[in-house]
């Protein structure tokens, strides 16, 4: 029997037409899509489709989009043997992390793709990159186990661990990586899978989905020369609960008595603070330096090797799981997805 996949179009550039009025991008409906592309009757698998009504830019994301799109999947797990969501790339990294803190143990598939030219233009990458990504979704191992049971991204020949991509170039074709972790696996004339970076959940174990996001949390960059009237305002809001500080290098930040002054007020009242590094490779150490040093006194934890996308998706998730800022800290501290190396 054929392998079943759901392909969810939830807008982006990969089904987008121009408006004839202003000349801009701006997404069209599903069958537009389906209509420019006739290879899809020729796919082995069988491909069902849900269309999100409208489409959306995927700037328009949101908390609610992400589980609505945890809705459709689990109510439909058992029909299909994986996912395809068709997404637009700019958020693509950051609901790719939500979903894989979302979908609990999953053991199937779910891979999110798009394009850079629309499907309907001559040089388009979204026919090979939605063609692959089905053909992914429905591949299994020799004992009949879902090849890929994660959230992934598949872009450009590379299929990469959702929770740890980042979308880095705004035109080229090659528009996602992951800078901490290998590919899955590298999509030439044949897969080549990379069985040991691929999670393996317990296939004996439902899939359990969660629905709550918390969004009360800001991600903040340093730059030389931070204003303290600034930050102080962002880091007294009263609603705040988790901060994603983007610092230099290797978790460092200025020694400035204020900004350790502000911080350390934070994490006394319960709100949880990432140390994140600007750089998009490597980790946070913040015992190496000094400038890291103080960071930690101050109760700002280590976000590790994580993406910026990663650990603001994981503290919603988690603020939405659990009031005790001290279980949130601890659990920032844990891989729960594959999205950090401890
Ligand atoms: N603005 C578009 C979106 O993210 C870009 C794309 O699809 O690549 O929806």
């Amino acid at each position: 029997m054929a392998e079943k996949v759901l392909l969810i179009y939830t807008g982006g550039t990969i089904g987008m037409g121009r408006n004839p009025l202003t000349g801009a991008l701006e997404p069209l409906d599903f069958n537009h899509l389906v209509e420019s592309m006739p290879e899809f009757r020729q796919l082995q698998t069988s491909v069902e489709v849900y269309q999100f009504t409208p489409p959306i830019d995927s700037s328009d994301m949101d908390p609610r989009l992400w589980a609505q799109l945890v809705r459709i999947i689990s109510d439909r797990y058992d029909e299909y043997d994986g996912f395809v969501i068709l997404h637009g790339t700019d958020t693509m990294a950051y609901t790719a992390s939500a979903l894989s803190f979302m979908l609990e143990n999953l053991t199937k598939p779910v891979i999110l793709t798009g394009s850079q030219l629309p499907v309907g233009q001559l040089r388009t990458d979204g026919r090979e990159n939605l063609i692959t990504s089905v053909e992914l979704a429905a591949y299994k191992d020799k004992d009949g186990h879902a090849m890929v049971p994660e959230v992934c991204i598949y872009f450009s020949g590379r299929l990469l661990r959702g929770n740890r991509s980042t979308k880095k170039n705004a035109d080229g074709f090659n528009a996602f990586d992951t800078f901490n972790y290998p590919h899955l696996c590298d999509a030439g004339v044949n897969f080549d899978f990379h069985n040991h970076h691929i999670l393996q959940p317990d296939f004996s174990r439902p899939m359990t989905p969660h629905f709550a996001m918390d969004p009360h949390v800001v991600v903040f960059s340093l730059f030389p020369g931070i204003q303290e009237n600034i930050i102080r305002h962002v880091l007294d809001a009263p609603e705040l609960k988790g901060i994603v500080m983007r610092s230099y290098g290797s978790g460092n930040a200025p020694q400035s008595p204020w900004l350790n002054g502000l911080l350390a007020k934070a994490a006394q009242r319960g709100v949880v603070i990432v140390n994140i590094s600007q750089c998009v490779a490597g980790k946070v150490e913040m015992s190496r330096y000094d400038t890291g040093f103080h960071l930690k006194k101050a109760g700002v934890i280590s976000g590790y090797d994580s993406t910026v996308e990663a650990a603001v998706t994981k503290l919603m998730f988690l603020q939405a799981q659990h009031s005790d800022s001290h279980i949130i800290r601890n659990l920032m501290n844990k891989s729960i997805a594959g999205e950090i190396t401890i």
